[in-house]
């Protein structure tokens, strides 16, 4: 990180998103900055993971905040006579004043986004083999809960089901809150599940995901329950030849928005492309949504190392929606899908 933060002699990083702690330090507790000077690394918290930043983190030095964290983490600075790089997306108003204010105007800040995100967006093999254990748990959960869903079932129960049976095969939690959306429902993207339920000829969208050894999947099918009409067969081969278009162009050296070109341009030749509301695919790992996206004006050159969704879809108002989400991993010279289901069309 400090090879990547570079330039100037003698300034610091303060971070102050708790995901780029934990890859920086290995601290997992829920409040806490961290410094990162040239010689240095100092982790302020309070007394309620004073142990924990110990245990994890252990060669950091470690500071106790005193009337509060942003106020602690400007005194210091102030007397270490630092200038500081900073991150504004992850710093609240208040926070940035009150750091601010205790470091007094002699300090130098600068704005600078990213640094941590880039080193984040390669992946070692360690974090490739937990994306794809918690990508793993998804398709097993998502196998099981596609066999659950039957006419007269509430979203909200498959949405349960989905909770518990990842927690069962040992996920910390869900990537996200899963979506299981039904019907008309279905052309909403992010639908929240509902008392709703299932009835007969409605496609139904299950997306979810684990957190296995703090690391995100995400997953994404389509069902029909029922006969699927000549039309729903011909969207659902669209987007699945979308997702292989977008599948194939994903390679170190492309840019990012060519994969979201090719997924899109298939999408278009069959008079669907404006039915896909949203981009191609995200980067994925500590968090579910992360470097790199793969959407219009991405300029980014991908590199090997980097996971992400592959996720087109089309929903039309009224009517329902379709997506199908795998997780895949760029190659040395190509790319590699760490999710591992069926992607044809189930009718139940
Ligand atoms: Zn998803
Ligand atoms: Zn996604």
């Amino acid at each position: 990180m400090r090879a990547a933060l570079g330039s100037k002699h003698g300034e610091a990083l303060l971070v102050t998103h708790l995901p780029n702690i934990f890859y920086l330090t290995g601290f997992t507790g829920d409040s806490g900055f961290l410094l990162v000077e040239p010689e240095r690394t100092s982790l302020f918290t309070d007394g309620r993971f004073r142990v924990q930043a110990r245990v994890e983190a252990p060669w950091a030095k470690l500071i106790m905040q005193r009337a509060g964290l942003a106020a602690t983490v400007g005194a210091h600075i102030a007397r270490a006579k630092l200038s500081v790089a900073y991150s504004p997306s992850q710093l609240s108003l208040a926070t940035w004043q009150a750091a601010r204010h205790a470091a007094g105007s002699k300090v130098r800040w600068r704005a600078a986004e990213g640094i941590i995100e880039a080193l984040r967006a390669l992946k070692s093999p360690a974090e490739i083999a937990a994306i794809r254990a918690a990508g793993k748990v998804a398709c097993e959960v998502m196998h099981e809960v596609i066999a659950l869903v039957r006419p007269g079932v509430r979203e909200l129960d498959l949405a349960a089901e989905i909770g518990y049976r990842l927690r069962r095969k040992g996920a910390s939690g869900e990537s996200f809150e899963a979506i299981v959306a039904a019907g008309p429902r279905s052309a909403i993207p992010h639908a929240r599940p509902g008392e709703r339920r299932i009835g007969k000829n409605e496609l139904v969208v299950l997306d979810l995901g684990a957190i296995l050894r703090r690391y995100c999947s995400d997953l994404t099918r389509t069902v029909f329950v029922g006969r699927a009409p000549a039309r729903v067969k011909q969207w659902y081969r669209a987007v699945q030849n979308a997702h292989a278009a977008a599948c194939d162009a994903l390679r170190p050296g492309v840019p990012a928005q060519e994969v979201d070109r090719a997924a899109r341009q298939v999408l278009q030749r069959n008079g669907l492309g404006r039915f896909f509301v949203h981009s191609t695919g995200h980067g994925l790992g500590l968090e579910i949504h992360e470097a790199p996206r793969l959407g219009k004006g991405q300029t980014t050159l991908l590199q090997a190392g980097s996971v992400v969704t592959i996720e087109p879809g089309i929903y039309t108002e009224g009517v329902g929606g379709i997506r199908i989400e795998d997780d895949a991993r760029v190659t040395a010279d190509g790319s590699e899908l760490l999710t591992r289901l069926g992607r044809d069309l189930l009718e139940i």
